[in-house]
């Protein structure tokens, strides 16, 4: 008689996000850097919903402090995949720093077109599978 082994099925996009956390803590500039500090620089107006002329420099001379950091960095592209992944659920308030070479109102951007193109999907899905159930009851009717 043949056994199954019930191991538990891996979660695709968990490990995924182990992966790229591992890359990023092994090729990360900022991991070695001897000065991490310089990814925190303060944030312009980070209650400020206004973008008064002033803040729209301060916000653009962080932005380049950020690809001046980032932009050597071989492993960017990763980091800015785990970064939005670990703060997909975050409040703009809880979202600080420079990481993968984007400033927190940037990624912030980034995190909110994703949701809305998330619940799009899921409100097409629900659409989709409510007609699929509407045809098959008609078709029992019939
Ligand atoms: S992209 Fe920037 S924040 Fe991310 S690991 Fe590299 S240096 Fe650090």
């Amino acid at each position: 008689m043949r056994h199954m082994l019930s191991l538990p099925r891996r979660n695709p996009h968990l490990q995924a996000t182990v992966d790229l956390s591992e890359q990023v803590a092994t090729h990360g500039i900022c991991v070695t850097s001897s000065d991490p500090d310089a990814w925190f620089p303060p944030e312009p107006s980070p209650r400020s919903q206004g973008a008064s002329a002033k803040v729209i420099a301060l916000r653009a001379q962080y932005e380049q402090i950020a690809r001046e950091l980032c932009g050597p960095c071989p492993v960017r592209a990763q980091c800015l995949e785990l970064v939005l992944r670990e703060e997909h659920h975050l409040s703009r308030s809880r979202i600080s720093g420079i990481r993968g070479g984007k400033a927190p109102w940037q990624r912030y951007l980034m995190i909110y077109r994703r949701r809305r193109r998330a619940s799009r999907n899921a409100a097409r899905q629900a659409r989709q599978s409510t007609a699929r159930r509407s045809a098959m009851s008609s078709k029992a009717v019939v």
